[in-house]
């Protein structure tokens, strides 16, 4: 089946790519009801150091559609972003984190923990976004020197000098910044000098297989080293198993995320074992 798309354009489709054209626009109109509707929620998974003291979690956001049930972040924040709902639905999730923190800090088991949050490069390149997170903080009382602010290698196609004004302002409040799944983007390593980070997170894709591809295991060794010598704390991703875990330990990671100590959970269930 062919089309005329306007002008000269010809625009060819088949059943299943028209399925998934109305299934996506289908998705897209939901998600526009989903945070009026209640239907977005934040499931915290810990983060845990070389000792197994968990030194904070990292906020996974989740879609409860009515009909679908359960939709993947993988699915909707690639569309979300697209269609800038992103913008509204990270300001939710960044306020939720928040208000979270500002809670912990009233509790002495909980007040040193922190609360790392993804920021969509979207998101981030707001002109607002330093306004807004100020007044976040400023309305909650989260202290943020618990905020921990995950942005990926993505950010590296915006304007530089902007994205490194925007991370110093933040960081000038005490926030600080993680590279989410290193090693994965495009980009060249001279971000690495140009951005104010603190951490660096190991895509949990080199994780995976790191007991047996040594490809792996030489990429993740070098991204230790590199982080070590950066001054950044390193972050292993995806962690399921104790193997992976001595392996990491063994070669100087001591921050862990991964099934091993848990599951992205709700909140309520969190500490349940406490
Ligand atoms: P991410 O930030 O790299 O988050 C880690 C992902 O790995 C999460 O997937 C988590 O559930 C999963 N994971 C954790 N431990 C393990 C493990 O041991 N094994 C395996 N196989 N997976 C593990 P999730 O929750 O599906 O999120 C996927 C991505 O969606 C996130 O990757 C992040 O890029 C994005 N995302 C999630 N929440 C938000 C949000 O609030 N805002 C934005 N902008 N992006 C978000
Ligand atoms: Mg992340
Ligand atoms: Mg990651
Ligand atoms: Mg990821």
């Amino acid at each position: 089946q062919a089309k005329r798309a306007g002008g000269n354009t010809l625009c060819f489709f088949n059943t299943d790519m028209q399925t998934s054209v109305l299934e996506r626009a289908s998705l897209e109109a939901d998600l526009h009801k989903a945070l009026e509707r209640n239907e977005l929620a934040l499931h915290y998974q810990v983060q845990v150091d070389h000792q197994g003291v968990t030194t904070g979690v990292e906020a996974l956001l989740r879609w409860y559609h009515p009909q679908r049930g359960w939709v993947s972040p993988a699915t909707f924040i690639p569309l979300a972003e697209e269609n800038r709902l992103i913008v509204p639905i990270g300001y939710w999730v960044l306020r939720s984190a928040c208000e979270q923190l500002a809670k912990w800090s009233h509790q002495a088991t909980y007040a040193t923990l922190s609360i790392s949050v993804n920021v969509s490069s979207v998101q981030f390149q707001q002109p607002d976004f330093v306004h807004d997170v100020e007044a976040l903080l400023a309305e909650t009382l989260a202290p943020p020197s618990r905020l921990v602010l995950e942005v990926t290698e993505s950010l590296l196609m915006c304007e530089p000098v902007r994205v490194r004004n925007t991370m110093l302002k933040l960081r000038a409040r005490g926030i600080r910044f993680a590279l989410d799944d290193f090693g994965t983007g495009y980009s060249s390593l001279s971000y690495l000098k140009r951005l104010p980070l603190d951490e660096l997170k190991i895509d949990q894709s080199f994780i995976r297989e790191l007991l047996t591809d040594k490809t792996d295991a030489a990429i993740v060794d070098t991204t230790i080293l590199l982080a070590v010598s950066l001054g950044l704390t390193v972050v292993a991703e995806g962690v399921e198993k104790k193997e992976q875990l001595d392996w990491l330990r063994g070669h100087g990671c001591y921050r862990y995320q991964g099934y091993l100590f848990g599951r992205p959970t709700p909140i309520e269930y969190l500490f349940e074992s406490y």
